[in-house]
């Protein structure tokens, strides 16, 4: 097993954060209406992805129906649909397909994770619940060698990776990057950091977030990807 494999089997066996630990749990015992024929996953969800990757993707924490059903980031609500649409479109993903966890979805040189990996209430994960998931994030920064850019999704996924990075040793720069959506900061290390706002309906719906917009984020990825970076 790879070092990210068992680093992922700890992940979806941890229960350290008891609020979250009862709110996934029954969740996946009641369920909804719709999916009332699945068997929820009810777990933290492991990140997903190619250890190989170049990309960073992280997002805020599983959504009840979503993530906390399939078992697989982003997967089973529209904000996966969003997501991979445009990691398919700019050449991360072999297919557009966010549904379940068992479509043959495969990601090239991109890596999924989350500042929570369990499905929050109300999709808000507590300031000391995202604490106490920073250490597999801070893991996940020194497994993944071949990391240069991050994505962000939205501002809480912004301020948790830099909480992370700097729990992983790394210095961070002055004045401290900003959330703005398209926005991208080089990072003391080489790593390019770029944000976005999270494809989360409140943004899709209302226009803030467009699929252009999205899709240009991550063709910016793709190309500081390309790019050689001392780190
Ligand atoms: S949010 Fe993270 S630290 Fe908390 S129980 Fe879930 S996996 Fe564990």
């Amino acid at each position: 097993m790879s070092a990210l494999d068992a680093l992922e089997a700890r992940v979806v066996a941890c229960r350290r954060c008891p609020r979250l630990v009862a709110h996934r749990e029954a969740v996946a015992r009641t369920k909804v209406a719709r999916f009332r024929t699945w068997d929820y996953w009810g777990k933290p969800v492991p990140s997903f992805g190619d250890p190989r990757a170049r990309v960073l993707v992280v997002g805020l924490a599983p959504a009840a129906h979503g993530a906390n059903r399939t078992g697989r980031m982003f997967t089973g609500d529209e904000s996966g649909r969003w997501l991979y649409r445009a990691l398919h479109a700019t050449g991360f993903a072999n297919r557009e397909t966010w549904e379940r966890g068992d479509d043959g979805l495969r990601l090239r040189d991109a890596w999924v994770t989350a500042v929570g990996r369990c499905a929050p209430p109300a999709n808000r994960p507590t300031s000391g619940e995202i604490a106490a998931c920073r250490p597999f994030l801070v893991e996940e920064l020194g497994l993944l060698r071949r990391l240069r850019v991050v994505v962000v999704l939205g501002q809480v996924a912004h301020a948790g990776f830099l909480a992370a990075y700097r729990a992983a040793g790394r210095a961070l720069p002055r004045p401290l990057p900003r959330f703005a959506h398209g926005a991208h900061h080089r990072l003391p290390d080489g790593l390019v950091l770029i944000s976005s706002y999270h494809p989360s309906q409140q943004n899709t719906f209302t226009g803030r977030l467009t699929r252009p917009m999205l899709d240009r984020a991550f063709r910016t990825a793709r190309r500081f990807a390309a790019t050689d970076v001392t780190r």
